[in-house]
């Protein structure tokens, strides 16, 4: 399967949509090959695939393969969660390779997208200390596609789809910062684009939030470990990000560095990379991701790197 080739968005704009989800998807089958094993030194994080569900060197995960249920979505012209919990539902039902804890326990038996947030609200309710996962944070950046220039309708669509599974309020706090971040990448080129969503939240979640974050700016990204906890993760993404020197003779190789960074991380390395990922490619567009992990990247539903690309175009241009 493939998408249909449509003529190109021109120039910077382009660029970083497309490469929202290229970066997301380079970010995890980075990370793919080290999760939950011993991390690799930083610098020295490569495609070699393997990992949980067995990847092939350069396949990308559910991480990606969910962002591309959500991106498909959009494409199709409205971002409607009970379409987006059909998609999930759909490749539940596929077989996929890894499935997140928290994800698997609402999507398996769901008849259809409409039944998903009561399932996901009841996961919450019988779990509330550990409903705080990772996964709905990994597959959030194509919401933003769908929703750019708009603060108010990003975060109420962010928090829907991050409810679709994962009702929990941390996890829906995150899922709509770091879509205003990558709001701010693409349309600003800014990386600090996330503290601009602290005014989109309650007020006494924002300030933890606030403070969450300036621990990211500060303490080293191999501190915020284990990170299946999206609070964690997130932090873990953004120090990667945030304590990575841009190089002087070649910014948009921030991209390649900071992603080796929050590789090296470890722990969910796959999920920290696809999250940083997606940011950084917001903000470096697809042409910084490099030619050869360009070339490897695949996955699910058989796509390739310019499929994505297309993809991501297309949800934005919906909108
Ligand atoms: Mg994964």
């Amino acid at each position: 399967m493939t998408v249909p080739e449509q003529a190109p968005e021109s120039g910077v704009l382009g660029d970083r949509i497309a490469g929202t989800l290229l970066g997301l998807a380079a970010g995890d089958a980075l990370g793919a090959g080290y999760e939950f094993a011993v991390p690799p030194r930083r610098g020295a994080a490569a495609m070699i695939g393997g990992g949980l569900g067995d990847w092939a060197p350069g396949e990308w995960t559910d991480d990606t393969q969910l962002a591309v249920c959500i991106a498909r979505v959009a494409a199709a012209g409205e971002l409607r969660p009970d379409a987006v919990g059909d998609a999930f539902c759909d490749w539940y039902r596929s077989g996929p390779a890894d499935v997140g804890i928290q994800t698997r326990a609402v999507l398996d038996g769901a008849p259809g997208g409409a039944d998903l947030p009561a399932r996901a609200a009841g996961y919450f309710a019988a779990h509330p200390d550990r409903s705080a996962g990772n996964g709905s944070l990994m597959r959030t950046a194509p919401v933003a596609l769908a929703h750019l220039g708009d603060d108010a309708a990003l975060a109420g669509s962010a928090r829907r789809i991050s409810a679709l599974t994962h009702a929990d309020p941390l996890a829906q706090d995150a899922c709509v910062l770091w879509c205003v971040a990558i709001d701010r990448a693409i349309r600003q080129g800014r990386l600090d684009g996330v503290s601009d969503g602290l005014a989109l939240l309650p007020g006494d979640r924002a300030i933890a939030w606030r403070e969450r974050i300036a621990v990211a700016a500060e303490a080293p990204p191999e501190s915020f470990t284990p990170n299946g906890y999206v609070v964690t993760a997130f932090q873990a993404a953004l120090a990667a990000i945030w304590q990575t020197p841009v190089p002087p003779s070649e910014p948009a190789g921030h991209l390649r560095e900071a992603l080796q960074a929050a590789v090296a991380v470890g722990d969910d390395t796959d999920t920290v990379a696809a999250i940083a990922g997606a940011l950084l490619g917001a903000r470096w567009g697809a042409t910084a991701v490099p030619g050869g992990w360009r070339d490897l990247l695949h996955g699910w539903p058989g796509y390739r790197a310019g499929d994505l690309e297309r993809l991501a175009l297309r949800a934005a241009r919906a909108a």
